[in-house]
């Protein structure tokens, strides 16, 4: 008997867990979780591939970039215990979709409802920036999981290499004909298909875009209200659409 897509979803988080297929992310997030920062120095770093989080039967799904370095690569939970995951819990929180506004570690009781947080890498990459080979490798992640969550209706890339990786997915499948024909830019929001999900393109709520005043935490708390307006505006149920592909 095939599992139910939500105990498909854990399994698949599991898998993502024990990967080691990118040597040089493997390297990278084990070291920092040995070295440390020296504010957390106290603490047992997850230093380990970041599993997916949220709400299984979401209409909102996010795409991030990948875990970051003192972050979730700590926390083992995404955007969580940084100044990324500050900005971005406290504006799903004001908008409905996150019980809290703080998300600081694993067990600190937050919960999303409607909303699920992904990424097309799940290892801290050196410099905040992946490789073109890693979001290859761990794409088949990315991909089954867009398969699974199937009550999505609007996506929300934060950054460019977010709304590029779902685009690339798509393209590969032949729902789309070019890339090119969708650029990203904060607010920007089209259909990539029909009956797809709506996307709503967001920066990336990094430091260096919350630090410079580039994405504001009014900027950032208008996109979900957005996406919820679209969301309860859909009428008809929307799937993504895209096989389940198992990794070789
Ligand atoms: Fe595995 Fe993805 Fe991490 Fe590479 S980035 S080691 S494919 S989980």
């Amino acid at each position: 008997m095939r599992p139910s897509p939500a105990s498909a979803l854990k399994l698949l988080n599991q898998r993502v867990i024990d990967c080691r297929l990118c040597p040089r992310l493997v390297a990278h997030r084990e070291q920092i979780a040995r070295d440390k920062r020296r504010a957390y120095l106290n603490w047992t770093y997850w230093g380990r591939p970041v599993p997916s989080f949220g709400d299984m039967a979401a209409r909102l799904l996010l795409i991030g970039l990948a875990p970051g370095a003192h972050g979730a690569n700590r926390t083992g939970r995404m955007f969580t215990g940084d100044r990324s995951g500050d900005f971005l819990y406290r504006a799903l929180f004001e908008t409905g979709f996150a019980s809290q506004p703080q998300s600081v570690a694993k067990d600190d009781g937050l919960t999303l409802t409607d909303a699920y947080i992904t990424a097309p890498v799940r290892c801290a990459p050196p410099d905040n920036k992946p490789q073109r080979d890693e979001i290859l490798r761990c794409r088949p992640y990315f991909e089954q999981e867009l398969a699974l969550l199937r009550n999505v209706k609007v996506i929300v890339p934060l950054g460019g290499i977010a709304l590029d990786a779902y685009l690339c997915i798509l393209q590969d499948k032949n729902l789309i004909a070019s890339r090119s024909a969708f650029r990203f830019g904060h607010g920007v929001e089209f259909e990539t298909h029909t009956g797809g999900p709506r996307l709503l393109c967001c920066y990336h709520p990094s430091q260096q875009n919350t630090s410079t005043g580039r994405l504001t935490a009014r900027m950032l708390t208008e996109i979900f209200e957005r996406a919820r307006a679209m969301i309860e505006s859909s009428q008809t149920p929307v799937r993504t659409h895209l096989a389940h592909h198992d990794r070789p």
